[in-house]
């Protein structure tokens, strides 16, 4: 998925979405058309590629957690000193509170 100073293609509807001039790695962008596909600018190879992430909530504290698609189920991530493991189910990322303390 290329952005070349122009626009990314949404891998669910296939619409394209703008990249503004002045877009900047690390910036998001979200598709008009589907609520919650997002992507992350990155400099890959001279130029900026997105990155399509989804925003979960955690659980315990109702703070938006990026998860990177594609990233494996039963990734452990933390939150306010808390562990979560990603589950996946119904096309969308979730967390869950994991049993382990760590
Ligand atoms: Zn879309």
């Amino acid at each position: 998925m290329e952005a070349h100073g122009d626009r990314l293609i949404c891998p669910d509807c296939g619409q394209p979405i703008l990249v503004p001039d002045d877009a900047q790695a690390g910036d998001l962008l979200e598709c008009p058309e589907c609520a919650g596909i997002l992507f992350r600018l990155q400099p890959m190879s001279g130029r900026l590629q997105g990155q399509q992430v989804q925003m979960v909530s955690c659980p315990g504290t109702d703070q938006l957690v990026e998860i990177v698609c594609g990233t494996p189920v039963g990734t452990v991530y933390h939150c306010d000193g808390r562990s979560y493991v990603l589950t996946y189910a119904f096309g969308s990322y979730a967390l869950e509170a994991s049993s382990s303390r760590s």
